[in-house]
């Protein structure tokens, strides 16, 4: 099938639309569809992570005898590193005070020389 005949084709089924809005439509359609895809792997993505996540905490905390308040303790820690608690791992820039190239705030030290950053509330 020709791509005139499909456009016709989407037209007719749409009545009145133009076939250019129809071929819009279709591409409209096949996004939304792709982005539906998207979240479904994503969200397959997040629950095995989750599921690794719990089981690699539950050995840990075992065999090293933490507890759930030293995990707790340690995710606000590691929030805090880039300056705002917000249950997320940041990733802003932060300026090394001692050689001034910028490194990830997500690290602890710089990566250049070596410097530690600021400790957070927790550290
Ligand atoms: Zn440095």
């Amino acid at each position: 099938m020709s791509d005139l005949l499909w456009m016709s084709g989407m037209g007719q089924g749409l009545h009145g639309r133009s076939a250019a809005g129809s071929v819009r439509s279709a591409s409209a359609d096949n996004q939304a569809l792709e982005s539906r895809e998207n979240i479904r792997e994503l969200r397959h993505q997040v629950e095995r992570l989750s599921l690794l996540n719990q089981a690699l905490w539950e050995l840990i905390r075992d065999k090293a005898g933490l507890t759930d308040a030293d995990l707790e303790r340690m995710a606000k820690e590691i929030d805090l590193r880039d300056g705002t608690e917000d249950g997320k791992m940041g990733g802003g820039a932060v300026t090394c005070p001692t050689c001034l190239r910028v490194s990830n705030a997500k690290h602890y030290k710089c990566l250049y020389c070596g410097e530690l950053f600021a400790k957070p509330a927790f550290g």
